[in-house]
Order: structure tokens, then sequence, then C-alpha cells
């Protein structure tokens, strides 16, 4: 499902996309930021990657510089400190979407798979 409209604020640091069923998604970039799906951030063949190791992002990487989009189903951010590699698919953005409603479907939804990790309490 794509957006029928995306719009990248740089001034409020926000990301707003607007899906087909009208619901509208806010991202601040530093939620973007962390995210990226990247080999680099996110690890590959059990090898974790950067964000794992919970980083004290910058505001540099959490400027957003550029934004592509990859065919019919991804975006592509540019952050200011050149990292590039994380291809957002809009299926993710949909399904991490921060927004109060969604936030709890999450929460239901691995509650009812018998994975609790969404009722743990960071911080
Ligand atoms: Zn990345
Ligand atoms: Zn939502």
């Amino acid at each position: 499902m794509a957006p029928v409209r995306v719009h990248a604020d740089r001034a409020a640091a926000t990301l707003e996309l607007e899906w087909p069923d009208g619901h509208v998604t806010f991202y601040d970039f530093e939620t973007l930021r962390w995210l990226c799906p990247c080999a680099y951030c996110r690890g590959e063949a059990g090898i974790p990657g950067w964000l794992d190791s919970n980083p004290q992002l910058t505001s540099i990487q959490m400027q957003l510089t550029d934004l592509a989009l990859v065919g019919t189903y991804a975006l592509q951010p540019t952050w200011a400190d050149g990292h590039h590699t994380g291809f957002y698919t809009f299926a993710r953005l949909r399904e991490e979407c921060p927004c109060p409603a969604d936030t709890e479907r999450r929460q239901k939804e691995r509650a009812a798979h018998g994975d609790h990790a969404g009722q743990r309490r960071l911080g």
C-alpha cells in the first residue's frame, strides 16, 4: 500500500504520510532514524547492527537532508551524516505508525502472539 501523499517537513523535523484509507502517519525524524532497516543499523546473519548498540544519536544523525522514492514500494532518506542505505518500505512505515491507535494495535497483536516485548517498559 503506497501513500497518496508524502511530505517531509525539515523545519518541523517530521515526515507525514497519508494513506489511501485516509489514515495519516507522522514520524519525527528521530523515530524515523531509529527505524532504519539497513544491514549496518540492524545487523545481519545474527550479527547485531549499529542501532542495536543503543548509540547516542547526534542531531546530525537525525537531520534529514534528502528523501528519495525507491520504485513504488519504499522511501530512502539521506541523513546529514551521509547515511543513506536504509530502504523504508511503505508496508513497514504503515505498520510502525507511532499514533496511539496503531501503538495499541501492535501491543494487542504482540500480546495475542504471546510476545510480551510490546509491554516492556523502556527507561
Ligand atoms: Zn541504516
Ligand atoms: Zn496510525
